[in-house]
């Protein structure tokens, strides 16, 4: 067994604390990784405070992870001692079933296994990136570009990948007008690839406090949906929608911006249910969708696309003891725009 340094928490209203966990002894195809930056994702929130259902305390969050490879197993192939490399949301998935086999593990039929907060094929509960060092199956790795820097590579894990899978599948490019909702973490990483992509950027946030930012980000516009104006003036605009917000919002309002066969793809994941009024779909054939991460081929590609583009996440790099305090600015979206935990500080 392997001993690394962590910070946990043991309950939905706690605070984080130093803790110990063990990770296991490298098999044949088993990376170590020495973690050198972990990012603080939303979702990391939604779980330490039990929103999405009962947690197995105590646990360490934490599927942004960059860092070092440290160790490899007898019959690792893709990666040797060294490579700079990362981990997102899952850790393995069955292999065997049709979404495994198309590269879309994200969606394995058998249910894939998240980095922290799941279950391994070993029976043990699995602890995230808020951790010196973790251990995972060379497949479930990903190859962190040399141009770009551990510390702003973290959060491409989550934030990078969540927002490219659906703007890639839906076809965001030259001609499309996409629009973004919420410009936290996700957000900002979506403004960037679509405009990267070609598309025409409009970000929707609920204010105008970080408009200079977005359209420094590659927005060409940016409207605030506080003010009941940018609804009525932008009925129909946008043939492509990603909602990155962390809360419910009306959906049927957002619905109602999309064109003719327009879709709004919902990525952010609040605990409550969204509902909505039909009539802003069936009046225009619309599409209210989901989507969840990226396969790992994706995830590289994704990696690939940021290095070519120069597309660099904005970070706050915090130590440690600062976990708390950087979930409590989270929820009052005071986030420019990804928090990132330097692991040497643990
Ligand atoms: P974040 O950094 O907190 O960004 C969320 C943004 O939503 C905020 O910056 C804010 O943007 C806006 N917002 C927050 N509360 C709002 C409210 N009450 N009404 C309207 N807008 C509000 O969070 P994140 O890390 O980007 O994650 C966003 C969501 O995506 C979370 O629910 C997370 O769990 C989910 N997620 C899903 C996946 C997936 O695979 N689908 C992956 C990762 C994360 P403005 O200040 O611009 O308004
Ligand atoms: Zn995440």
């Amino acid at each position: 067994m392997i001993t690394a340094k962590a910070r946990a928490v043991d309950g939905p209203d706690k605070s984080f604390r130093a803790a110990e966990i063990k990770r296991r002894d490298l098999d044949l195809h088993d990376v170590l990784i020495e973690i050198k930056y972990a990012g603080i994702c939303h979702s990391d929130i939604h779980t330490a405070h039990g929103e999405w259902g009962a947690v197995n305390y105590p646990l360490v969050p934490g599927h942004e992870i960059a860092g070092v490879v440290s160790d490899v197993g007898g019959e690792v192939t893709k990666y040797k001692v060294g490579d700079r490399v990362g981990v997102g949301c899952m850790v393995d998935s069955c292999g065997e079933c049709e979404s495994c086999r198309k590269g879309e593990e994200q969606y394995c039929l058998k249910g894939n296994v998240p980095t922290y907060a799941g279950v391994d094929k070993y029976g043990e509960p699995t602890q995230g990136g808020y951790s010196t060092h973790i251990v995972v199956t060379e497949d479930f790795v990903v190859r962190i570009p040399d141009n770009i820097e551990l510390d702003a590579a973290a959060p491409l894990l989550c934030a990078g990948i969540t927002t490219y899978s659906p703007l890639n599948h839906w076809g965001a490019g030259t001609g499309k007008k996409v629009a973004v909702v919420g410009m936290g973490g996700l957000g900002h990483m979506a403004v960037k690839i679509a405009n990267a992509m070609g598309a025409e950027v409009t970000v929707l946030s609920q204010t105008l406090n970080k408009k200079e930012d977005g359209l420094k980000f590659g927005a060409k516009n940016y409207y605030a949906t506080s003010d009941p104006e940018t609804f009525e003036k932008l009925v129909g605009s946008f043939d492509l929608i990603i909602n990155t917000v962390s809360a419910k919002i009306d959906i049927s309002a957002y619905l109602s911006l999309l064109t003719l066969d327009g879709t709004l793809v919902n990525v952010g994941a609040p605990a409550e249910p969204l509902s909505l009024n039909v009539f802003s779909l069936i009046g225009h054939r619309r599409s209210f969708a989901g989507s969840m991460i990226g396969g790992i081929r994706e995830t590289q590609e994704m990696l690939d696309f940021c290095a070519k583009h120069n597309i660099i996440p904005n970070i706050e790099v915090i130590s440690a003891d600062q976990i708390d305090e950087a979930y409590e600015r989270v929820l009052a979206s005071d986030v420019k725009y990804r928090f990132v935990i330097d692991i040497s500080t643990m």
